[in-house]
Order: structure tokens, then sequence, then C-alpha cells
């Protein structure tokens, strides 16, 4: 019987429910069992694609090529797991099902309510996503905070499951916040109590209350939590502020959250295995060496924008045991910068980033140029890509004024070009190229070498865009030097397909991928392309 996890959250939002909800699946993940994670989100979009990313973090990519809330990322790192289609369940999904239904007749004669038709879609969604991975445990994250409005018929959703599966496979956890009062020294635990009590008020009783706090809690407050909230105290769990999110799950089972569950879901006691936990927080905290990389890209002041890049970073640290320093440089005020060597000083690699929209593309060009003349290890992701080869186009190839036509249409040379099955594309949603796409490597290149393909061989990488390599460009550009090492295998009638990687054999690291590799980065399983990256960097003296 599978069993259910359900994390809500309480007092405010930004919690770190996602990395809560994560850590736990790391917790079991470590004791040896199948674990998917599912995120509800309950705003209307059908999904996160079409949200700014400056607001509300990245657009996450899954192999099925949903693009989801970041918290995806999370699990999926977390878990070690591609987390299966239906993985982040919107209203607008439920609603746009239900809705589907009526019109076709399957309710006919019935009025069509919240409950129980869209609560039995919610329980039907969380439901699939456990049977598509045959998992032994669920985890299900209900986002926004206890008293929404918009998470009414979630909540109500996943108080029905416990009566249709039962106490034993069933375990809600109930995440607050309490603050520290500086000026009268005291921990509040009062926001809890109400945050408990409204989650009552719809039916739901925690079993486990985990508080993000400051600092740990002290053993009294941790016994007022449970006095007031009627949770025992062995089953109030702090989630105190730790330098990394690596250290949550060590910092939690250390307190006996997984002992907790155990008992709650009468699954027999495992001693878990978290070393790669413990050896991600011995580099961070001690590494040997240091690299510092120059990120190009549109400046954010939402670090979480690129947070599975700066993980596959941390990664490709982890795995060369040094620590990545981070230095962000603004694209827009290097197109008006003369000097760009003084952005760049002390650098010993550049990133740029993917992204969409023409705001600091020219600055991207000239940290691309820079990159490849000064022999500074560059690493382009999908847009970065696409701006290493058009710098490479007009500088090298001599195709003056080479252009996406993303950036202008009107361009001499479209030398990045929309895809042809892109050109009957309607509307915005979930209509690029998307997801997991197989790439062929070159034998002898840089990067089937960091594959371990050195042979030449496929491997699988998640896609998102509408733009790609203009195949018609693709000759003359090999005739001026530029080595494309990956392509789309089996794309009839277009020559190599699609250009996949790219990368300059008389450089010392000079990669582009069309993909986003960074999606499949895992502290276990660092990514290839970020790893070789960083051992480039270095390298650079
Ligand atoms: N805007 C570019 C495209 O759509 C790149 C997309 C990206 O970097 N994810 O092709």
């Amino acid at each position: 019987m599978t069993k259910y996890i359900f994390v809500t959250g309480g007092v405010v939002s930004s919690l770190g429910k996602g990395v809560a909800t994560a850590s736990l699946g790391a917790l079991l993940r470590a004791r040896g069992y199948k674990v998917t994670a599912v995120k509800i989100d309950p705003y209307i979009n059908i999904d996160a694609g079409t949200m700014r990313p400056y607001e509300h973090g990245e657009v996450f990519v899954t192999a099925s090529g949903a693009e989801t809330d970041l918290d995806l990322g999370n699990y999926e790192r977390f878990l070690d797991l591609d987390v299966p289609a239906g993985s982040n369940i919107t209203t607008g999904q439920v609603y746009l099902e239900v809705i589907r239904k009526e019109r076709a007749g399957d309710y006919l004669s019935q009025t069509v309510q919240v409950i129980p038709h869209i609560t039995d879609e919610i329980k039907r969604r969380i439901r699939a996503a456990g049977e598509k991975v045959n998992a032994d445990i669920v985890l299900v994250e209900v986002g926004g905070t206890v008293g929404d409005i918009e998470s009414l018929p979630f909540l109500e959703a996943i108080r029905q499951c416990r009566f249709d599966v039962g106490d034993e496979n069933t375990l809600y956890l109930h995440l607050t916040l309490v603050p520290y009062l500086g000026t009268s020294n005291e921990f509040k635990t009062k926001p809890t109590q109400h945050s408990v009590a409204a989650l009552r008020s719809y039916g739901i009783s925690p079993d486990i209350v985990m508080v993000r706090s400051k600092e740990k809690l002290p053993e009294d407050i941790t016994r007022k939590i449970a006095l007031f909230t009627s949770v025992k105290a062995n089953r109030v769990f702090s989630s105190f502020d730790v330098p990394h999110v690596y250290e949550v799950p060590l910092t939690l089972e250390q307190q006996g959250l997984g002992k907790a569950v155990e008992e709650l879901l009468g699954l027999e006691h495992i001693h878990p295995n978290l070393s790669v936990w413990q050896n991600a927080i011995k580099v961070i905290k001690a590494p040997q060496r240091e690299v510092t990389i120059a990120i190009a890209g549109k400046y954010t002041a939402m670090p979480d924008a690129y947070l599975s890049m700066m993980d596959a970073l941390l990664h490709a640290g982890i795995a060369n045991n040094a620590r990545v320093n981070i230095k962000w440089v603004n694209t827009e005020a290097l197109e008006g910068d003369s000097t760009p060597e003084s952005q760049f000083e002390g650098v010993d690699g550049i990133l740029v980033p993917g992204g969409f929209g023409i705001r600091g593309i020219e600055g991207k060009i000239r940290a691309a140029e820079y990159a490849r003349t000064q022999k500074v290890p560059y690493l382009g992701i999908c847009l970065g890509m696409q701006v290493a080869v058009l710098e490479y186009a007009r500088h090298v190839a001599g195709l003056e004024g080479a252009n996406s036509t993303e950036f202008d249409p009107y361009t001499p040379h479209k030398v990045i070009d929309l895809m042809p099955e892109q050109l009957q594309t309607e509307g915005m949603g979930g209509t690029m190229r998307l997801g997991d796409w197989p790439m062929t490597l070159q034998a002898g290149t840089k990067i089937a070498d960091l594959y371990g393909v050195a042979q030449g061989g496929e491997v699988t990488e998640r896609h998102r865009h509408r733009y790609e390599v203009n195949p018609q460009y693709v000759e003359p550009l090999k005739d001026a030097g530029l080595v494309v090492s990956g392509a789309t295998p089996g794309m009839k009638g277009r020559g190599a397909g699609l250009v996949e990687s790219i990368e300059l054999p008389e450089h010392p690291f000079f990669v582009g991928l069309q993909a986003h590799p960074e999606f499949k980065s895992r502290p276990m399983r660092p990514s290839p392309p970020f790893a070789g990256f960083i051992a480039a960097a270095l390298q650079k003296d």
C-alpha cells in the first residue's frame, strides 16, 4: 500500500517548504524507499512556463517536458529521481480537466461541484503520480499558506485522503515559523498556535509540526508548541537556519525526524545512508581549492531565478573539491563598456546562461568574444550557446550583422532562427521544444570525452527553446573552424540534425549546449559539462 506524506505551510510563505519536503524525501530515500514527490500550486496557470522567473524563481523542466515550479528541481536533486509527468498539479489543470469532462458528458445529470468533482480530480492526480513510479511513499507539498482561499479545495482533498486510505498510510506535516523578537529576547509561538488551529478548522490535525526559526528551538519552546498543538514534543522539529540547504536533511535526521515518520507510518526502523550529504557538506565547508565564475546574464536580485544552474555549479565544485565563487556581470552594462576586461578581472571562467528576449544580448555576445579571444573557459547554456555562435559568425566567419530572428527579424544572416515546427505553433504555453531529447556526440570532441562517450554516442539532456542554429549556416560556420560536437540524431532531410553542442578546438574550454544540462545535475552525479567547466577554470592561471 502506497503511503502519503502531506506537507502544508503556515504563518508566512517562502518558509522553505520545498526544501523541507525534499529533505524528508532524502531521509526516506536514504533508507532505501522508493519515494516520489508532488507539488501542488494553487494558482490558475496550467504550468509555470508562462510565469516570470524573476518573480517566481526558475522554471524547472522535467524529463517529460513539463515546465514546473522550482521545487520539482529540489525534489529531483534530493531524491535522485526523475519526477514523472503530472508531478506539478495546479488549479488550472484540475479545473480544465473537470470542465472538459463536463462538456464531454462524463457527469451527465449531475451538478458539478468542488466536492466531490474537483477534490476527486485532485486525488486522482496525486495517486497517478505515485503509481507512475510505483512509489512506496509519495510526498505531497501543498503550495501557499493555510488560510489562502485558493488552496481550500486542495486541503479538503488531502483531508479526504486519510479517510480513503487510513491513518497508517497518511501523515500530515505542518511547517510554520517561530519568529525571534530581539527586543524582548524571545521566540514567539503564537503564530504557530494559530496556524495549527486554522489547519484543524479544515479537518486536518498535524502529526508532525516542523518549525522554521533563526536558531535551534530551545526545549521549553518545543514543549510549549507541543502543549498548544497537541503534537507530542518528540514530533516537533526545528528547522533552523543553516549555512547550506544540503545540511537540512542531516539536522532533521539528528533530531529524529526519520524515526518519527517510521513510527507514524508503521515502517520498520532502518539506519539511513546519508553519505552523499555528509560528503557534500564536508567539501562545502572546507574545500581544497577555489574558483571564480562570472555569470553574464540579466542581473537579478532573485537568486532563485537560476537555482538549478547555481546547484549544478555547486555540484561541479564538490566533484572538483572546490568552492565556486560567483561574480554577476550585468550584460546590459557590458554593452556600453569599452573595457570589458575590467568586468572579468580575476575571473576563471565565464558562463552565459539561458534566457529570452533582447535585453543584454549584445553584452552576452561581448562576453563570449572576450572568453574566446582571451582563452577564458566558457560555458554557454541554450541562449549562451546561441550567442557564442553569433559571435563566431560575426567575428570569425565574416557574417556581418549575424543575429537571431528572436532579436532581429530583418538580420542579413539569420544564423539563429525559429525551428520549422515552431512556425505552426499557436499560443505560448507549453509549445517550446521541451524536456528530454537525445543528442549524438561526435567522437574525439571535448564534450564526448566529458560525457564518457569518447568514441561518440548518444546522451540525453533537457531542453527548453524555440530557436536553433539555422542548418543553412552550419557548413560556413564549420568551414570557419567551429566544431559542431553534438547534433540531434535521426532528423531526416535536415543534414546533421539540430545543432546540440559546439566547441572550439584551439581553446582551453569553450563549450556551448543547446540543452540545459543543469536540470539533470545532482549532488551524487554532477553534470559532465559543468564538472569539465569547473575543472578547466581551476587550471586557469
Ligand atoms: N530564447 C532562446 C530560444 O528560445 C533560448 C532559450 C533558452 O535559453 N532557454 O531558443
